[in-house]
């Protein structure tokens, strides 16, 4: 019972983990983000543009309104001059005049007299009160006329100087016009607005859904393709016709995946050509055993020159692995380097005093010149590597009496070697790529001088790991050149 209870709390969870999930994965969607803002932008531009209009015009009914009140002001205050004094106007009749007027036109009318109390008031609230109103205290001091908008009663109200037959100010006019009533008409306007900002939003809403569907589509291909390609699908690529940022992406992605690919394929063909290097001694090895194995009474000595040969096949089967070794240690990190500093010109000097037997053997002649003394920081191993095997091609790959020549020079940032031969050269169309793996001219040739054909790849390695170039220049039966340059000091992550 306690296992079931327990067995459906954990389906619960996983199903709202994966509710939430999926929740969280829409609201995090470039698509659903972009909506979101132009929402917020388009409900704010409608709402805004209303409000703004709505609001110009009531002001200019506002103003259009206090300018019709003032001048019924003034007309009505005219009427006055027919008379000497107030109580003359009233026993005339003025004051039922007044009421009509006001009743008719729903405007208020109110007299202030000299002592500042209301003698007439259309409505009958304040009549024979003190008035206490800012506006027509100002006109008991400058008779002029005063009109505006009181936001406090909601009220349109104008007061205009009284004068009399002979032209002595003898009162105030106040006129007031209820605007509220005005108000209720612009509220009325309001809700309907309301109802059309509605509808507008809904429908730029609505226009807003379909286009950024229309205008995500190229995104939403962009992420098929990747997730293809994730898939295991290499070969696909993004069309790069859409908008400058997806093309650029486009761009970049489907180099990376050729770049990938041609990796791959370059790492296929190594192991192919690795498996064919390490097979060729072992086959030679299987041949001379065999022949042995088959042979009755063979005599010592045969046995003594197959053996010989047996051990020089597994020599270059070994200096195949050693080699290989060294090139895949390169592969992995430049962080291999022991750099010090190391005097050139010695290193040079040494170097050559151990590949000397090689070259007179050949009666070649080996020549060292330096230009000055260079210090750089290198590591000495590898860079003996180097050398090594720059002289050692120069001297397997020369002519009987022959010559090589290594020279040394500096400037204030890179150090030069030079490593020049009379040797028979590199065909033009081999040159630029003698620096492959198991790349070799002849091959026979390399065979029987017991090379791998990985040397020049290890060469340009540790050159490239010194931040350095290497260059070669050849021509078939005249000799073959490589300059190196070197940085003197010796920078890491440099680009
Ligand atoms: P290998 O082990 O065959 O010498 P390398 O990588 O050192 O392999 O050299 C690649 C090929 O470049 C060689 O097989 C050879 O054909 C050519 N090569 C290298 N150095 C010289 C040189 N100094 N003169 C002529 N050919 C050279």
């Amino acid at each position: 019972m306690f296992n079931k209870i327990k067995k459906r709390n954990d389906h619960r969870k996983i199903f709202f983990d994966r509710e939430f999930q999926s929740f969280f994965r829409f609201i995090n969607k470039y698509s659903t983000r972009q909506f979101a803002v132009m929402a917020v932008i388009v409900a704010t531009a409608v709402i805004c543009t209303f409000e703004g209009f709505e609001y110009i015009y009531r002001q200019s009914v506002i103003t259009r309104q206090t300018a019709v009140i003032q001048n019924e002001a003034v007309l009505i205050a005219a009427e006055y001059s027919n008379y000497e004094s107030l109580e003359a106007a009233e026993n005339n009749d003025m004051n039922s005049r007044l009421s009509s007027y006001s009743a008719l036109n729903q405007i208020r009318i109110r007299i202030v007299n000299l002592n500042y109390v209301v003698s007439v008031d259309t409505y009958s609230i304040d009549t024979n009160k003190t008035i206490l109103n800012p506006r027509v205290f100002d006109i008991f001091s400058n008779h002029k006329n005063s009109s505006g908008y009181d936001k406090k009663t909601g009220n349109i109200q104008a007061a205009v100087p009284v004068y009399n037959d002979s032209g002595k100010f003898i009162a105030v006019l106040v006129a007031d016009l209820d605007y509220t009533e005005i108000d209720a008409m612009f509220h009325d306007v309001n809700s309907q607005n309301n109802n059309i900002k509605l509808v507008i939003i809904t429908i730029c809403l609505a226009l807003l859904i379909v286009g950024i569907y229309f205008l995500n589509r190229p995104i939403k291909r962009v992420l098929d393709i990747v997730s293809n390609v994730s898939a295991g699908h290499t070969d696909e690529r993004i069309p790069v016709r859409s908008y400058t940022e997806i093309r650029e992406i486009a761009d970049d992605f489907n180099n990376i995946m050729d770049r990938a690919n041609e990796t791959d394929q370059s790492r296929a063909e190594f192991v192919s050509n690795v498996s064919h290097e390490l097979k060729t001694p072992i086959t030679s090895i299987k041949v001379l055993a065999e022949s042995l194995n088959t042979q009755e009474n063979v005599p010592i000595e045969v046995y003594q020159e197959f053996m010989q040969d047996i051990v020089s096949e597994i020599d270059r089967e070994s200096k195949i692995i050693e080699d290989l070794l060294t090139l895949v240690r390169m592969d992995k990190s430049v962080a291999t380097l022991n750099v010090t500093s190391v005097n050139m010109n010695d290193l040079l000097e040494m170097t050559l005093k151990r590949v000397k037997p090689l070259a007179q053997k050949k009666n070649i002649e080996l020549l060292f010149e330096s230009f000055r003394p260079v210090v750089a920081q290198i590591d000495e191993v590898k860079m003996t590597q180097v050398i090594s095997n720059l002289v050692e091609n120069s001297i397997k790959y020369n002519v009987e009496d022959g010559w090589v020549h290594v020279s040394l020079n500096a400037d204030y940032q890179y150090f030069y070697i030079r490593v020049e031969d009379s040797g028979i050269g590199i065909p033009e169309e081999s040159i630029n790529k003698i620096f492959e793996r198991f790349y070799r001219v002849d091959k026979a040739r390399s065979r029987e001088t017991g090379g791998t054909g990985l040397g020049l790849a290890i060469v340009r390695n540790i050159i490239l790991m010194h931040h350095g170039t290497i260059k070669v220049h050849s021509e078939e039966n005249i000799g073959t050149t490589f300059t190196m340059r070197i940085p003197l000091n010796y920078v890491e992550n440099q680009q």
